[in-house]
């Protein structure tokens, strides 16, 4: 699944987002980058890398993920690791950070793997007061097709995509989004330019 960095313009794999982290030229030796995938109900994957200051909790990427990509209504969530630990606190533990099971939505749950990408003693010096997350790399919308014509869905209900054309009125908006099709989800919360989505906490 191809996306693209933010930071310096160039396409990124999916495979390729941990090394990319490592080398792109225009992150700093102290900026911690965690990486998420989540897979769609269509089979998808998500993913997306945000620069993380080190004492972001695990609340608050959830809190920005549900920004991005998850909130449809108050579902109950789950982690497989305390919520209010910061990003420090879990590196600290577990010398790199294992990877971080996150669920969304305990009837048609999203599921999602958080994990370090990029990290080093400089991060560590990191102390800035308020946690910051910053989007800085994302996979590209996935191209689907309306079920019933084959042409290039826009929208999503419970069969599959679905075109302009042959879509009901209660189909929901196709999004980059895990949740697409899921719920109600209608990307009400999506910032207008993902590529600068920045939050503090
Ligand atoms: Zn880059
Ligand atoms: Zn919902
Ligand atoms: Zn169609």
């Amino acid at each position: 699944m191809l996306g693209n960095c933010y930071r310096c313009n160039k396409k990124v794999d999916i495979n390729d987002v941990p090394s990319h982290a490592q080398k792109c030229n225009e992150l700093k030796d102290n900026e911690c980058v965690i990486g998420v995938i989540s897979e769609g109900v269509s089979g998808k994957l998500y993913w997306v890398g945000m620069i993380c200051t080190t004492n972001t909790k695990l609340s608050h990427i959830e809190t920005f993920l549900k920004d991005i990509w998850l909130y449809c209504c108050p579902h109950r969530s789950t982690f497989s690791y305390n919520k209010k630990a910061t990003l420090m606190d879990v590196i600290k533990k577990t010398g790199k950070m294992e990877r971080i099971m996150y669920e969304y939505d305990m009837g048609s749950t999203t599921s999602a793997v958080i994990q370090v990408l990029k990290h080093n003693e400089a991060c560590v010096l990191n102390t800035a007061k308020k946690a910051t997350i910053t989007l800085v790399c994302q996979n590209r919308a996935p191209l689907m097709k309306c079920v019933d014509c084959k042409k290039k869905a826009v929208s999503v209900g419970e069969n599959g995509g679905k075109c302009g054309v042959c879509a009901d009125e209660e189909d929901l908006p196709l999004l980059n989004s895990p949740r697409t099709g899921v719920c109600g989800y209608d990307g009400e919360n999506l910032p207008e330019n993902v590529a600068l989505f920045s939050r503090q906490y």
